[in-house]
């Protein structure tokens, strides 16, 4: 009967919309009767779970925090990891407690750092398994990044340079290792070499070994088909 598309809702209008032009609504897929598993679900490795410490820019007794693996669209974006292999549903009292004061301290540490305006807290869980967090700092005077499409700008403007992101890393690690744990960010070594673009191949650092870039990619990841190619994390 109807296989007109529904209209395109009114966001696409909003001012924080980051596409323009003409847009359908994409054809839904019958919902699946069994849902594949996540990472670290089923036969499928936690990253998270084989991940060392040194992948992140902090750690802590119970809790961990990495970056991306290169700098990224927006000032900063961190992800806050239990070490412990739960989801968010399933932590005791004693994570669910700690969880909460992570998270207030790590949204102050980001919105401590120079042209952040605020910073958003998102959890998804699609793609892992493992409690994962998400902390994404709109860069300020951004009227237009305001709201839930800044996951999607992040991969949309230019990366901040290098210099500038390892010192924001730097200075969160050393803000969360003032209550405790071990920080594993640097400040950026004096510049020996001459400043290179940043291109597809990541720089050694102290920061993640994962596979993604970008808040989409990794937050959105869809997982494999079973019997399909492993990733390429190591
Ligand atoms: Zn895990």
């Amino acid at each position: 009967m109807h296989d007109t598309p529904p209209a395109v809702p009114d966001f696409t209008s909003w001012p924080s919309f980051p596409f323009e032009g003409d847009l359908r609504v994409k054809h839904l897929d019958d919902p699946v009767p069994v849902e594949p598993p996540r990472k670290g679900e089923g036969n499928r490795e936690c990253t998270a779970c084989a991940a060392p410490d040194d992948a992140y820019i902090w750690v802590g007794e119970r809790w961990r925090v990495r970056a991306m693996d290169r700098p990224t669209g927006l000032p900063m974006v961190l992800i806050l990891e239990s070490r412990s292999h739960l989801d968010l549903g399933d932590l005791p009292n004693l994570l669910a407690a700690e969880l909460g004061v992570m998270t207030v301290r790590l949204e102050k540490a980001v919105r401590s750092l120079d042209g952040v305006a605020r910073v958003h807290v998102n959890r998804w869980g699609d793609g892992s398994a493992h409690l994962h967090l998400w902390f994404l700092a709109r860069p300020y005077g951004r009227l237009q990044l305001r709201g839930t499409f800044l996951s999607l700008w992040d991969s949309i403007l230019p990366p901040i340079s290098e210099q500038q992101w390892r010192e924001n890393l730097a200075m969160v690690a050393a803000w969360l290792a003032e209550f405790g744990g071990r920080p594993l960010a640097e400040p950026p070594r004096i510049q020996w070499q001459a400043p290179s673009s940043i291109g597809a191949q990541a720089s050694p650092g102290p920061v993640g070994e994962d596979d993604g870039v970008g808040v989409i990619e990794a937050a959105e990841e869809i997982p494999e088909p079973v019997d399909g190619p492993t990733d390429a994390a190591r």
